[in-house]
C-alpha cells in the first residue's frame, strides 16, 4: 500500500466519517438491505411526514435502532481516529452517524452532521438538546411543554443545522489533511464537503478509505479500498505511537 508520509502532529486534520465505520459495529446502514425494519425502508420512516403520520410506529424504529447502538461497540476504525487525537493531533471528526460510537472509542472533537440519536427536539415549543432517559415503548413528552419529542436527528428533506454546517465549513477552510472514510460521498451537502474543501486549499492531501470507489474518488490524493476497520488503522499504524 502506498503512504504519503506526514508529520501528523504538524496538520490539522479533518475526517468525514459514514454509514461505512459503523456498520463494522453492527449498525446497519440505509443503504443496506439490512436497514430494513419490519419491511420498511429507512426512507419511509425518516422523514417529517412519517412521524405527523405515525409518531408512535417512528418512535418504534428509533427505539430499535438506539437499543443496537446502545449494544454496540466501537471498532477499530473508530479507535484509530481516537488514538491520532491521544498523540496530540489536532484532528475534528464530521460525522454524518448519528450514533456516539466515535465519542465511546475516545474522540473528544466530534460534530454530527445529521444530529444525534440519543437526543430529541421537542416539535412544540422547540426546546432542544433533550437527552432521552427512558428507552421504553411509548411516546416522550418535554419535560417544559408536555408537547411531543422528536428525535433530534436531520430527517430526508430536512436541511443540516445551519450553525453546525458553517462550524464544519469553517474547519474544511483549515484543514491540512482530509480523511473521508466509510461514506458513499452521494449524500449533499456532505458529498460536497471535499470539493469544497480542495476549492479553498489547492494544497490539501485527501485520502479516501471505503469500500468502493465514490464520486469524490478523482479528487483525492490516494483512495484506499477496503474494509475501513481494516484500511484506516493499517494506514495510521506506521505512524509513531501506533
Ligand atoms: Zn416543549
Amino acid at each position: 500500500m502506498s503512504s504519503i508520509k506526514f508529520n501528523l502532529q504538524e496538520l490539522k486534520i479533518t475526517v468525514i466519517t459514514g454509514a461505512g465505520i459503523s456498520q463494522p459495529s453492527g449498525i446497519p446502514t440505509f443503504r443496506g438491505s439490512n436497514g430494513l425494519w419490519r419491511n420498511y425502508n429507512p426512507q419511509e420512516l425518516a422523514t417529517p411526514s412519517a412521524f405527523d403520520k405515525n409518531p408512535f410506529l417512528v418512535w418504534e424504529w428509533y427505539y430499535w435502532r438506539i437499543n443496537l447502538i446502545q449494544k454496540a461497540q466501537p471498532n477499530p476504525a473508530h479507535t484509530i481516529l481516537a488514538q491520532l487525537e491521544s498523540q496530540g493531533c489536532n484532528i475534528v471528526i464530521l460525522t454524518q452517524n448519528v450514533d456516539d460510537l466515535h465519542e465511546r472509542a475516545g474522540s473528544r472533537c466530534v460534530i454530527h452532521l445529521h444530529g444525534e440519536i440519543m437526543k430529541t427536539r421537542c416539535v412544540e415549543c422547540g426546546e432542544k438538546n433533550i437527552v432521552l432517559l427512558n428507552i421504553v415503548n411509548s411516546l416522550p413528552k418535554c419535560p417544559l411543554c408536555d408537547g411531543l419529542l422528536r428525535p433530534a436527528v436531520v430527517w430526508f428533506g430536512e436541511s443540516l443545522d445551519s450553525t453546525t454546517i458553517n462550524t464544519s465549513f469553517e474547519r474544511l477552510a483549515n484543514t491540512d489533511l482530509l480523511i473521508v472514510a466509510g461514506t458513499s460521498s452521494l449524500v449533499y451537502p456532505v458529498a460536497d464537503f471535499p470539493f469544497h474543501a480542495k476549492r479553498l486549499n489547492p494544497n490539501i492531501v485527501i485520502l479516501e478509505f471505503n469500500m468502493n470507489k465514490t464520486p469524490i474518488s478523482p479528487l483525492t490524493n490516494n483512495t484506499i479500498l477496503g474494509p475501513v476497520e481494516e484500511t484506516l488503522v493499517n494506514y495510521f499504524k506506521h505512524y509513531e505511537g501506533f
